[in-house]
């Protein structure tokens, strides 16, 4: 047997919770170690099939939208057609390779070392590398076995299945979703969560025939009613069929299609489509690299329990991003890597946000951080809103997107804001500005004090600021 190889920072896993800890540890003079399954590879989700992949084929439903539609200016356009095959082409070469290529370059940059195989923990202090692939033979262990002395966990999620439902051929995952072959004629999504709203959006904007089946009362839960209201417009506007309370029951397929067979309103329905994407959610990768061999505990739900810098409850053994709890997004799990690298070096770091900003890519956007008016209440505190619509904002109108509204949740009684939420165009691009607001604790006087150029989408924040401090200008 090989003699054990003795590390300073170990981490598994190179999706962004991974990679970035491994930048931020090597700027912190750390000796880093990432070791890589390849499945999806550096970058992680994220980037190879979640993020990235899904925003462009985002972009290329909304290219094809405005190639197709220009009338309302006054531009006459003929036989718009797409080559769906290229538009994957250019998502794969131009679009996630290049940003892969761009981690692995910053990793070495930075001079960490990357091991390209499975970490599979043996206990609390050692792990064994093997090849990726089925665990069962012998020949795929590559002889390395590492001890730490600091392990960083950062194994990410993979995606739900349902009984009747499993992955294959035209019964997909969201990276099938994201990577057929040609645009479906039909298309059915079951589950209307951010991932599920997201690409039921691109596929119709592409030209597909697109049904959402989802199981509670509404899409986009955890959003507020009426920011998810403009969206379902739009959506109905697209042709998207959305069906609320349905039960998924059953999928049979040929080589043709796929049957999805649903109950709503104690009634049986059924659907023929060329696919059907199931995304019902994500459960957290704690089950599959030897955890259990380990002390690490974890929560209910399965995912690794840390405290505020992201150490576990061993010595030495750090977990961040989708392993561990809050929302399973790439920015809060870039935090959460600087966080834990930071700590490591004995630095004040902690994840001690007010609120992660949440988007979702839909037509319009939505973004949202902080409190809304139910989660104040239930926390006692005393609130009240100020919003300002879009379709009083030059720049929108301009943009032929006038609607949703940008809204602040306050304090009644220092106007502190404790929540931002905004629908409309580039919800996300404001979220940054909405996060920076909310995270740095401001009132409504400071963002009605602040000068925003005119004309842009961002007018919106200090005019509803205006608003709430008793001041509307614009409406
Ligand atoms: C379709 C889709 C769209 C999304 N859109 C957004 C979005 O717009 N914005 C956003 O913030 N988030 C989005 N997300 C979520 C985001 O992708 C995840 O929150 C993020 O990737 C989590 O990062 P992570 O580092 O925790 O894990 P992951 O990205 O899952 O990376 C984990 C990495 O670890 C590797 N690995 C696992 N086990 C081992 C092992 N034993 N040994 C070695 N390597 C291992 C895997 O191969 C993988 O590369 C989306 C997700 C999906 C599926």
């Amino acid at each position: 047997m090989a003699d054990v190889e003795q590390k300073d920072t170990v981490i598994v896993g190179g999706g962004p919770g991974g990679y970035v800890a491994a930048i931020r540890a090597a700027e912190l003079g750390q000796k880093v170690t990432l070791i890589e399954k390849g499945d999806p590879g550096l970058g992680g989700v994220c980037l190879n099939v979640g993020c990235v992949p899904s925003k462009a084929l985002i972009s290329a439903g909304h290219r094809l939208q405005d190639a197709s539609d220009a009338s309302t200016y006054g531009i006459a356009t003929s036989n718009v057609v797409i080559d769906f095959k290229k538009t994957q082409e250019w998502k794969q070469k131009k679009v996630v390779d290049r940003m892969t290529r761009g981690v692995e370059m910053l990793l070495k940059k930075h001079k960490v070392e990357i091991i390209d195989g499975e970490a599979i923990l043996d206990n609390d202090h050692q792990l064994r590398v093997i090849k990726p692939g089925p665990k069962q033979f012998m020949d795929n262990d590559t002889g390395r076995t590492i001890t730490w002395k600091n392990l960083i966990l950062a194994t990410g999620s993979r995606p739900v299945e349902i009984p009747h439902f499993k992955f294959e051929g035209r019964v997909i995952d969201s990276t099938g979703g994201l990577n057929l072959p040609e645009i479906p004629k039909e298309f059915v999504v079951i589950g209307g969560g951010y991932i599920g709203t997201e690409l039921a959006g691109a596929y119709a904007n592409l030209g597909a025939h697109v049904t959402i089946i989802e199981g509670t009362d509404s899409i986009l839960n955890g959003f507020d009613a009426d920011m998810v209201k403009v969206v379902e417009k739009n959506l109905k506007k697209k042709g998207v069929d959305v069906v609320t309370g349905a039960m998924a029951k059953n999928s049979e397929q040929d080589d043709k299609s796929v049957t999805v067979t649903y109950e709503v309103d104690g009634k049986e329905q059924s659907i023929k489509a060329d696919y059907c994407m199931v995304s019902v959610g994500r459960k957290p990768n704690t089950d599959n690299f030897g955890l259990d061999m380990t002390s690490v505990k974890l929560n209910d739900r399965h995912q690794v329990i840390v405290d505020a810098q992201g150490r576990t409850n061993v010595e030495g053994i750090w977990a961040i991003g989708d392993i561990v709890p809050g929302p399973a997004l790439a920015h809060k799990a870039f935090f959460e890597a600087k966080t834990a690298a930071g700590a490591i070096a004995g630095k004040k770091t902690a994840n001690d946000w007010v609120g992660v900003p949440a988007v979702c890519f839909t037509d319009p956007e939505l973004a949202e951080v902080g409190m809304n008016v139910a989660t104040a209440k239930e926390k006692g505190i005393e609130v009240a809103t100020a919003q300002f619509p879009f379709a009083g904002n030059a720049r929108a109108v301009s943009l032929d997107e006038p609607d949703g509204f940008v809204r602040f949740i306050y304090t009644k009684d220092k106007k502190n804001i404790v929540g931002a939420q905004c629908v409309g165009p580039e919800a996300s691009t404001m979220a940054g500005e909405l996060s920076l607001i909310v995270n740095c604790g401001m009132n409504v006087e400071d963002v009605s004090l602040t000068i925003h150029p005119h004309p842009t989408l961002n007018e919106p924040i200090q005019e509803a600021a205006d608003i709430a401090m008793g001041f509307p200008t614009h409406i």
